[in-house]
Parts: C-alpha cells; structure tokens; sequence
C-alpha cells in the first residue's frame, strides 16, 4: 500500500478512491433496486449513489493517506536514526556490526580473508579542550568524509561511538592495508578542517587485524585483535598503525 502510496501520490490516490467509492456505490445500488425491486425512479437513486461518495470518500480518503503518508516518512526517519550516526553520516556502531558479522559469514563461506581496522583520533580532548566542542565536532565530521571517500563499496565503514571509527575492508590481506592507511594520513594531511578561520591539525592511531579462513575466528575474536593492536599503537607513540601479528 505505502509503494502505491509513493508511487501515485496523494492528490492522485484520493481521486482514484472516490472514483472507485462512487463505482461501487452506484454498482451496489443497482444490486439493491434490482433484488428488492424498490420503487424509486432508477436515474434518481444511481445519482444520489454517485453523489454521496463523491463528497465523503475524497476527505475522508485525503485525511486517511496523509496519516499513511507521515507514517511513511517516520518511519524511513526511524530507520536512518537507528542505522546511520548523525554527526558523520556513517554507519552506527549497531548498523556497522551487524553488517560486519554478515560480511563475516560470507567471508567463512567463501574461504576470504578480510581486515578490520579500528581508528581512533589522537589527543580528541585536547582538540575539544582548545578549539571547543563545536570544532571537535568538524573534526570527526571531515575525518568522516575521508573514511567514505578512502574506503571500496564494498567495504563498511562506521563511527563506533566517540571518536572512534572502524572498517572492515572486505577480501583484503593485511599487506593491501598499508596503502589504506598511507592514502587515509595523506588524506588528512590535505583536508585538514577548518573551524572559524583556524586550521586544525590532527592525526590518527589504527588497529589492524587480518581475517584468514585458517584461523577460525569469530568476528569479535578479530576485533578484539584489532583493538589490542590499537592499544600498542597508542602506547608505542600514537599517529602509527599496528598490525596484529597472529
Ligand atoms: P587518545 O589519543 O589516547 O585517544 O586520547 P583522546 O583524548 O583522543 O581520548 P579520550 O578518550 O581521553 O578522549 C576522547 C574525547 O572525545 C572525550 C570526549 O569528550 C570526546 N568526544 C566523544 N564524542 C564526541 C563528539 O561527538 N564530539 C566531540 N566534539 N567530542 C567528542
Ligand atoms: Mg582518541
Ligand atoms: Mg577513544
């Protein structure tokens, strides 16, 4: 019904249901006069059916598909809420695992490798400390315009919470990473955000673990790997990536 709805649009739906209202009432009363053989003048009582519904049905039905119409709309706004982060426009932390442990089936099944890096901004308090809370914003805004840009189609990309983001880079060994990552700083490097005239400077720490059929491993097996990977990243210095070494 909403597919017909959105197809033919509101103005349209309403003259097609009183159409089809008067039809049937004019059909029904020649049903009536015909088996209970009532005496009223034929003509007279087939234009009070047509009549009738041509007055009820088009407010009745513009009423009705405006409900359908804004059931429609919250509905598609209750599904970007729940799949998309707002600020980033990127996968949620919900929508991007979901989507992970599917690709990671597949990847099972099809014997692929595939990587999961798991990024996250350095020093993000001291940006929002010196520039305010409205720049740190920008930051992870334009930090996810590059992930989109960086990553395939066929890779998913999204923001797990905070200043933390993830991909998983479907059918992809760890050795295809480093150039990833090489064209992600590069990337930064040369769209650095701009917040009230002031260019912000900022980098990235990544985890990376890799996926192989031989090692049998749960989706979270590899992430945890990944973010164990992180953390050394973090603590060896920040603005590195560091491979999982199985
Ligand atoms: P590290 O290099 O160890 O990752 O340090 P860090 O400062 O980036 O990490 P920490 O976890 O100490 O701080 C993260 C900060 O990110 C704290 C929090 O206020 C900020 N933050 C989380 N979500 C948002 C957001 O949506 N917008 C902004 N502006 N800041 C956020
Ligand atoms: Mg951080
Ligand atoms: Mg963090």
């Amino acid at each position: 019904m909403r597919l017909v709805v959105r197809r033919l649009g509101r103005i349209k739906l309403m003259l097609l249901i009183t159409a089809i209202s008067v039809v049937m009432a004019v059909a029904l009363n020649l049903i009536f006069s015909f088996l209970f053989d009532t005496d009223a003048p034929l003509l007279q009582s087939i234009i009070r059916a047509a009549v009738i519904p041509l007055f009820i049905a088009p407010l009745v039905s513009w009423y009705l598909l405006g409900l359908l119409i804004d059931l429609d709309q919250l509905e598609a706004e209750m599904n970007k809420l729940a799949t998309y982060d707002d600020l980033t426009g990127l996968y949620n932390r919900r929508a991007l695992f979901k989507s992970c442990h599917l690709l990671h089936r597949l990847a099972v099944r099809t014997k692929e490798t595939y990587c999961v890096v798991i990024i996250d901004l350095d020093f993000f308090k001291k940006i929002n400390d010196q520039y305010g809370h409205a720049a740190g914003d920008q930051v992870l805004k334009s930090f996810g315009l590059i992930l989109k840009r960086v990553t395939r189609d066929c890779d998913l990309a999204g923001r797990m919470g905070g200043e933390e983001f993830c991909i998983y880079l479907s059918n992809t060994k760890q050795v295809q990473v480093e150039p990833i990552v090489k064209r992600l700083n590069k990337e930064i490097q040369n769209n650095l955000p701009n917040y009230d005239g002031t260019q912000i400077n900022y980098t990235i720490s990544l985890g990376v673990a890799e996926n192989r059929p031989d090692l049998e491993m749960s989706f979270e097996d590899i992430l945890k790997k990944a973010d164990i990977a992180l953390y050394e990243a973090k603590n060896s210095g920040r603005n590195r990536s560091v491979f999982f070494q199985h």
